[in-house]
C-alpha cells in the first residue's frame, strides 16, 4: 500500500510499504476513510523533528521514516481483541493516543499525558495510508448521520473542547482567543457551546479573521493595528476577560495572555511549542491568575461526535479541502500557504 511518510525535515515521500500485520491483543486495524492534515504534521514537515523521535519511541520502538496522520475516520478492518459494540465493519473515529495503560496517569484516566505516551501517526505508523493499526481503546463508533468527512474532524474539535473544559468556562463568561487557525476555530466553537457571552478573537490573517467573525466571534481584532489588551479591557467594563485561550503556540503571546486576563482569571495555553516565554511574576501572584496547559484531549472525541450527531456542533466550516492521498505532498504545501483551515486526504482515491 502507499503511505505518506516523514523521512526528515522537508522530506515527505509517498512510499510503497507493507500492509500492517494482523492486529495483536489490544490492537485493531482500521481501513481509513479520511485523514486530516494537522498543524503538527505541517510543523514536522517544515521544521521537525518536534514530536517525532529520531531514537526508538519508548512505547512503540518506532523510528523514522514514519507514516504521518492522526486525525481520521474509517471502518474497522480487523480486531485483535473483542470490544463491546464494535465489530469488523463498524464506522469509527479514532482517539490516536498511545498509552502504556499502567502508569500513574493512565490509571487515573489521564491517558493523554501517559508517561510513555505518544500518538498514532507520530510514534507509530499513522493514517496517511489505506490501513492503520490503532489501540482498541481508541476506537469510537460514529453515530449514524455523521459523515466520514465530519467524523475525521472530531479529533481537532476535541482539542478545542478539551481546552475549553480546562478553562472551566461558565455560561455568560467572556473569553479572549489568541489565534483563529484550525485549533483556534475549534476553541471558538467550544466556547460558544459552553455559553461564553463575549468571545473576543485576535487574528492577523484576514481570511481567518473573517471566518472567526462568521462563526460567532463577538469582536475580531488585527493585533498588527490594535492594542488587543487595551481594547478587550475597555470592552469588558475595565475588567478583562474571564478566560484567555492561547491557540497559536507562539511564546511571545503568553505574556499578552497573562496580562490581559482579569484578576482571578484563567489562561489556557493550547498551542504546542518548544519555545520559552518570560512571565513577570507580578502579573500572576498579586492578581491570583491561573496559567494552565492543555494537551490534546481525553474522552472528548465521543463528546464531539455526539454534539455533531445532535446538531449542536457543525464542524463543516473547518473543512476547506479534500484531496486524494496521492496529492498529499501538494496538499501539505497548500496548507502551509495559510489559506486553508483543514484539508482531508482520502486514501481510496488514486
Ligand atoms: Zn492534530
Ligand atoms: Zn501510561
Amino acid at each position: 500500500m502507499r503511505a505518506l511518510r516523514w523521512h526528515g525535515r522537508g522530506d515527505l515521500r509517498l512510499d510503497e510499504v507493507p500492509e500492517p500485520p494482523a492486529p495483536g491483543p489490544g490492537e485493531a486495524v482500521v481501513a481509513v476513510s479520511y485523514t486530516g492534515i494537522c498543524g503538527t504534521d505541517l510543523h514536522e514537515y517544515t521544521s521537525g523533528p518536534n514530536l517525532i523521535r529520531t531514537t526508538p519511541h519508548p512505547l512503540t520502538g518506532a523510528t523514522p521514516p514514519i507514516t504521518l496522520g492522526h486525525e481520521f475516520s474509517g471502518r474497522v478492518a480487523a480486531l485483535g481483541s473483542p470490544v463491546p459494540g464494535i465489530e469488523v465493519g463498524t464506522r469509527v473515529a479514532v482517539d490516536p493516543c498511545l498509552r502504556c495503560g499502567t502508569c500513574r496517569w493512565c490509571r487515573h484516566g489521564e491517558y493523554h499525558i501517559c508517561a510513555k505516551g505518544g500518538s498514532v501517526g507520530l510514534a507509530s505508523p499513522g493514517a496517511f495510508a489505506p490501513l492503520v493499526t490503532v489501540p482498541v481503546a481508541g476506537l469510537v463508533p460514529v453515530p449514524d448521520g455523521v459523515t466520514d468527512e465530519l467524523a475525521a474532524l472530531a479529533e481537532p474539535l476535541a482539542v478545542g473542547l478539551h481546552a475549553v473544559r480546562r478553562a472551566g468556562v461558565q455560561p455568560g463568561d467572556t473569553a479572549l482567543l489568541l489565534g483563529a487557525g484550525p485549533i483556534g476555530i475549534a476553541v471558538l466553537m467550544a466556547l460558544k457551546l459552553a455559553g461564553a457571552a463575549g468571545i473576543h478573537v485576535s487574528e492577523p490573517v484576514p481570511d481567518r479573521a473573517k471566518r472567526a467573525a462568521e462563526l460567532g466571534a463577538t469582536e475580531v481584532y488585527d493585533p498588527a493595528v490594535t492594542d488587543v489588551r487595551r481594547e478587550v479591557f475597555l470592552r469588558t467594563g475595565r475588567i478583562g476577560p474571564d478566560v484567555v485561550v492561547e491557540a497559536t503556540g507562539r511564546p511571545e503571546l503568553v505574556e499578552l495572555a497573562v496580562s490581559t486576563v482579569r484578576r482571578g482569571g484563567r489562561v489556557v495555553l493550547a498551542g504546542i511549542s518548544g519555545g520559552a516565554a518570560s512571565l513577570p511574576l507580578k502579573q500572576i501572584v498579586p492578581f491570583e491568575r491561573t496559567v494552565l496547559g492543555s494537551l490534546g484531549y481525553n474522552f472528548d472525541i465521543p463528546r464531539v461526535l455526539d454534539l455533531i450527531a445532535t446538531a449542536r456542533l457543525d464542524p463543516a466550516p473547518l473543512l476547506t479541502g479534500v484531496y486524494p492521498l496521492a496529492q498529499g505532498l501538494d496538499a501539505f504545501r497548500e496548507l502551509g500557504s495559510g489559506a486553508h483551515l483543514k484539508i482531508l486526504l482520502n486514501p481510496e482515491e488514486r
